[in-house]
């Protein structure tokens, strides 16, 4: 029937009224027929197919006229108009609002965005009741730098127990994106509403979806950074920069004390305490709480991803290799020519490294007249890369460190990467998580034990993310039995 155009608009065709020419008559004919029944009526095999006919039109910009001359064109395609039906209801659910304050932003509805996504996993694993357990959602952040002034912050929910085979519900949803720099006035201000939303829903602990109550547990996640920001903390480098502890930071590298010490009265952090903590006048005992919280979530709730361990501890890891091989240079180039000065260390490093079958780049970073600065930088690796690396380099490091030290310098590398084998392991026994526990304390005084020989082993150099790893990462082991959890790979992808 030539009057299709109706439908793309929404119309359903119910009758036609026609005149005959010669005699003026008009009748009224009814048109009975199925077609116009709207997506609704559908079952879920063939919305699933216009969905995935959505997915394709957009991905690859093609138009409606287009789709709706190959359903002429073609028989047994949905009708456009269901496309365009279908459309028009998920437009409706993610409704799209600028965030408030003064950074451009956008935002969805945090409770509209948990309930589709929370309707669909229920739907899709029926065999959980999911009654008898909570939802876990898990909230993350994460900062990524567009151009040298301009950044984005983007907040993302998904849900833990959504699994990581499911394409549609494994990712990060995003909630809300801002424009701006990562700090705590534009996060307040801009993720306020979304903020609220969020508060409210944990201070409820359950939504209603489909008329039935449904358990809520909330999380948060993202790089230490963004987590500082959110618990309203002072940056990494102050002195009490551990999210779940008040250690100061001249003592991280103390590894004489057991589990409990930093994770029980008085040293163990809370929301209240920190709430507390921020409040107070002057800057005599706050232990780093700037500002209230952003969000109540409770610090073992508060978790750390493996991915953020990995990437934040080979920096460390890669970076000490790279200040040894520089310095090495240096000290064979004194006395030497200007002419005469050579690199090799530096060439062996960056070869080596590349043997591993990853592109790695060290040079040296020049002042604004264009000559060097004696400063060196590398090229900085995905978390992939950094996992290949950990695996294959460490048997190769003889080549590129100094004699002396280097099976030391090899010990760190492996052990670390068994420390991380056992973080990422989906299903750690109890016995695996207390050995880890003194394998991460002789780790990292062997890490210190480099500290007069060469460089970036100082005690000083023990940086928040090593303390978690003895201190922190335990709890989180014995508590959500993995960390592998929590990871951020979906972030990751996004913003890198
Ligand atoms: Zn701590």
């Amino acid at each position: 029937m030539a009057l299709w155009f109706t439908k793309s608009f929404g119309l359903g065709i119910q009758g036609i009224q026609v005149k005959e020419k010669k005699t003026g008559q008009t009748h009224y004919l009814e048109v009975e027929n199925d077609a116009h029944k709207g997506i609704d009526s559908l079952n879920d095999e063939d919305k699933s197919k216009i969905e995935q006919i959505l997915f394709l039109l957009d991905k690859f910009c093609v138009g409606d006229s287009f789709y709706h001359e190959l359903t002429m064109a073609v028989s047994g395609l949905p009708k456009s108009y269901l496309v365009k039906q279908r459309r028009d209801q998920l437009n409706d659910i993610c409704h799209i609002d600028p965030t408030p304050g003064s950074a451009e932003g956008a935002q969805m509805s945090f409770t509209g965005l948990l309930k589709a996504r929370v309707q669909d996993l229920i739907s899709r694993d029926q065999e959980t009741n999911w009654k008898e357990q909570p939802i876990q959602v898990k909230i993350s952040g994460d900062g990524a730098r567009m151009t040298r002034n301009s950044s984005f912050i983007l907040l993302s929910f998904s849900l833990l127990q959504a699994g990581d085979d499911v394409m549609s519900s494994s990712g990060n949803h995003t909630i809300a994106v801002v424009k701006g720099s990562e700090k705590y006035s534009t996060l307040k201000e801009s993720f306020g509403t979304v903020f609220n939303e969020i508060n409210e829903t944990i201070k409820q602990g359950h939504i209603t979806v489909n008329d039935s109550m449904y358990n809520v547990e909330f999380f948060l996640g993202g790089d230490y950074k963004f987590l500082l920001l959110m618990m309203g903390m002072k940056g990494a480098t102050s002195i009490y920069a551990c999210l779940w502890c008040k250690i100061a930071k001249d003592l991280r590298w103390k590894m004489e004390f057991d589990l409990d010490h930093y994770n029980t009265p008085p040293l163990v952090r809370t929301q209240e305490e920190m709430t507390k903590m921020s409040q107070k006048k002057g800057t005599q005992d706050k232990y780093s709480c700037e500002n209230e919280p952003l969000l109540k979530i409770e610090l073992d709730h508060v978790v750390l991803d493996e991915l953020h361990l990995l990437l934040r501890i080979m920096d460390v890891l890669i970076n000490n290799l790279v200040r040894e091989a520089v310095e090495w240079d240096k000290k064979q180039n004194a006395n030497k020519r200007k002419a005469d000065h050579k690199d090799s260390h530096i060439k062996t490093l960056q070869s080596t490294v590349r043997s591993c079958g990853i592109s790695f780049d060290i040079w040296e970073k020049t002042n604004a007249d264009g000559k060097g600065s004696g400063q060196y930088d590398f090229t900085s690796l995905l978390g992939s890369d950094k996992n290949k690396l950990l695996a294959t380099l460490p048997q190769k490091l003889v080549t590129c460190t100094h004699e002396d030290t280097c099976q030391t310098v090899i010990q760190i590398w492996e052990d670390f990467h068994e420390l991380y084998t056992i973080v990422t392991d989906k299903n750690p026994c109890p016995d695996t998580i207390d050995l880890y526990f003194t394998k991460a304390k002789n780790w990292i005084n062997l890490f210190t034990s480099l500290r007069d020989v060469r460089l970036g082993y100082k005690r000083a150099a023990v940086t928040p993310y090593m303390h978690s790893l003895v201190y922190h990462i335990p709890i989180f082991l014995k508590n959500f039995k993995s960390v592998k959890l929590f990871t951020g790979q979906g972030v990751e992808k996004i913003t890198m």
